[in-house]
């Protein structure tokens, strides 16, 4: 919970190399051409090579693709080309079978291997649930042997949304489905003395895809004879900006929990754009393994015995863990209102960033705000919330009064950050906040706390900035000062600390305020100092990302260098991937692979443009109609290749319109989202 260490896994042989154990943690991706298409696999496997892939996975749908997994891997071998090949199997038994001879892993998917999918919420008995598993193990163990007997090791990779009927008739479309589905697999495997497996559970939505994770290793751990390396990936992320947020913050949150081993980014692009987002990703984490070593990974199971003692939405005591890991419950804080908008309780995160140039170059400063502020845009558009300037002399103060006088209705969105205590008292009559920069070592005086009261129109924010000190020290001074307020019966009042890290620092701050029933709201700052856009993106939604998703956290406050729309744009993509504000439409849209037949960017592209103002929608735009309507999950509607520029569009799981031409399909689902109600013109 609140330092990093790597969970020791097996290791595990993908032909050249490893992975798992003591090996770096691995970079994969995926073609996206047709796997019955030599030439163009060859060159994409060759240009995923050169980019650094370390892993590169290839669809078989059916024997004739797996038959051709001979030719490309016979003309990658001819060409020095020596990258581990993964064949990636849906429903085919058979497929597998024969692809098992050409690879050095396969991927099965437990939700569709030799088993019913057909979401036809089918009611099983006990006795027709083991019959059908059964049925399962005598078409799998086969498959088990091959693989054995070829060297190749074997990824069970579940996914949210393609559950056998029989996993969902018992378990529901949920996590706990997720890992009894591989559960089950790896059962079968290691009772057939097969060890050389890993597992995945990836979904669309980060929240459970954290979730499943971490409860397959608290079973899997508990159960199997060895802890199995894991493969990370959030499914469907889609593209862009967005699609690489929410990739950071599933997967980087589980690395920061020291789980993962293999990682792939699935982005709706050229599939070589993937592989320096992975990297970036697991840098960190790759460093700091091969500078400290491993001193394995605490068990989730002490996490487990704390957590039965907590009612649901109740404030943990003393000990307890700051989230439950399992499922999401917002951390309770108290509510209240700040310039009109309301900050904590239940109501959404919202979005403060800083104007970066000192308020003595006035007119730049100014532009800066007005710029980040956007008054001109709706209240709840996307746009700064909060923006705060600096003050640091008397001379600031006084410069702060033209300021908010220049902006007009704008000031009262203007919150200012000190370090100098003196002025703090001053500022709360200007502004809407304060941040009060606490130094560590530095005393505060009694006297400042004694005269802080609820009269003053502005909040104060105390914010500890973190250097060198273990991770207690913030909490413990901060929860001090907690106490005393509220002993005072200060009622608005928010905490935060500035720190590189971020996600431990938080959690600290979380237990300790919890286990003192102190609940004012916490606004996660995060610096993401470097000038590197890509590596900005990154570390800001891992290090952020990973707490909302926690239930942790009632404001962001982002400092980079990014330009002020895009810094902001990131604040609301972070809160969005964590499902804890929707303000724009949620796009669910795969990578593509050989079940493509249409141009999947291009038409991710057509319907973004027409509907990402949709705030809340959800929108699935999937390769295929054998695992989009699944894995699109829970999208309010759906458009899914359904063959040679067919496409097909779903209501929910709902198939409305079969087999489309494609250009047709974007006014349709257009069509279709407006007879449903769910349009809005676009102001
Ligand atoms: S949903 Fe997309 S990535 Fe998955 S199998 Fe179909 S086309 Fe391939």
């Amino acid at each position: 919970m609140y330092q990093y260490r790597r969970r020791l896994t097996r290791e595990v042989t993908f032909g050249t190399i490893k992975l798992g154990g003591y090996q770096p943690i691995r970079v994969e991706s995926m073609t996206n051409t047709h796997t019955m298409d030599t030439t163009a696999t060859v060159v994409q496997c060759r240009r995923l090579y050169e980019a650094g892939c370390e892993i590169i996975r290839l669809t078989v749908p059916t024997e004739k693709d797996a038959e051709n997994l001979r030719n490309i891997r016979n003309q990658l071998r001819s060409d020095g080309i020596d990258i581990p090949l993964v064949a990636d199997i849906h429903f085919s038994a058979r497929a597998a079978l024969k692809a098992v001879e050409f690879v050095e892993n396969i991927r099965i998917n437990p939700g569709n291997y030799a088993a019913r999918q057909k979401f036809s919420n089918t009611e099983y008995t006990d006795e027709e649930y083991f019959q059908e598993l059964e049925h399962v193990q005598l078409e799998f163990l086969p498959l088990i042997e091959k693989a054995r007997q070829n060297g190749v090791s074997m990824r069970i990779g579940t996914n949210h949304g393609s559950l056998s009927d029989r996993t969902v008739s018992r378990y529901g479309n949920s996590p706990e489905g997720m890992v009894e589905a591989a559960l089950e697999f790896a059962r079968i495997c290691e009772d057939a003395g097969y060890n050389d497996i890993l597992f995945s559970m990836k979904s669309s939505n980060v929240r459970v895809m954290i979730q499943a994770y971490r409860l397959l290793v608290e079973k899997a751990d508990a159960e199997l004879h060895y802890a199995y390396p894991l493969h990370l990936g959030v499914t469907e992320a889609g593209d862009g900006d967005e699609g690489r947020v929410k990739s950071a913050m599933g997967i980087g949150a589980l690395l920061e929990d020291g789980l993962g081993d293999t990682i792939r980014v699935s982005l709706t692009e050229d599939p070589v754009h993937e592989v320096p987002v992975g990297f970036a990703i697991v840098k960190k984490y790759n460093d700091f393994h091969l500078v400290k070593g491993d001193k394995g990974h605490l068990p989730l199971k002490h996490v487990i015995e704390s957590r039965n003692q907590l009612e649901t939405r109740n404030i943990s005591r003393d000990g307890s863990p700051p989230f439950n890991p399992f499922s999401y419950q917002r951390r309770v804080s108290r509510q209240f209102s700040i310039a009109g908008f309301e900050v904590g309780g239940d109501s959404t995160p919202k979005v403060e960033t800083e104007v970066h140039t000192p308020l003595n170059e006035f007119d730049t400063a100014l532009r800066e705000a007005l710029h980040r502020l956007a008054p001109e845009k709706p209240l709840d558009a996307i746009r700064s919330e909060f923006t705060s300037v600096r003050i640091n002399t008397s001379e600031d103060l006084v410069l702060l009064d033209k300021f908010l006088l220049k902006l007009g209705d704008a000031g009262r969105h203007i919150v200012a950050s000190t370090r100098d205590v003196s002025l703090v008292v001053a500022l709360l009559d200007k502004v809407s906040k304060v941040r009060l920069d606490i130094i560590e070592g530095e005393q505060l005086g009694n006297d400042f706390l004694k005269n802080l009261d609820n009269d003053r129109p502005g909040v104060l924010e105390f914010c500890f900035m973190h250097e060198n000190s273990g991770l207690s020290v913030p909490a413990e001074v901060l929860a001090y000062l907690g106490d005393k307020l509220r002993k005072q019966g200060v009622q608005r009042v928010m905490f935060s600390i500035d720190t590189t890290d971020t996600v431990f620092a938080y959690r600290k701050l979380a237990q300790t305020f919890n286990s003192q029933s102190l609940d004012y709201p916490f606004i996660i700052r995060f610096r993401g100092d470097t000038s590197d856009r890509l590596g900005c993106l990154i570390s800001c939604s891992v290090q952020t990302g990973t707490l909302f998703c926690d239930g942790i956290g009632d404001m962001i406050a982002l400092h980079t260098k990014l330009a002020e729309d895009d810094e902001v744009n990131l604040g609301f993509n972070i809160l969005q991937g964590a499902r804890t504000r929707m303000s724009k439409t949620e796009f669910i849209s795969c990578p593509g692979c050989g079940r493509t037949y249409f141009d999947l960017e291009k038409a991710t592209a057509a319907v973004k443009q027409q509907t990402s103002h949709l705030k809340g929608l959800k929108i699935g735009i999937m390769g295929c109609v054998v695992n989009g309507p699944g894995e699109m999950a829970d999208a309010d509607f759906g458009y899914v290749g359904a063959g040679k520029n067919r496409i097909s569009l779903y209501v929910g799981r709902e198939c409305v319109e079969e087999n489309i031409s494609e250009q047709d399909a974007v006014n349709r689902l257009i069509d279709l989202i407006k007879e449903r109600g769910k349009w809005v013109e676009q102001v």
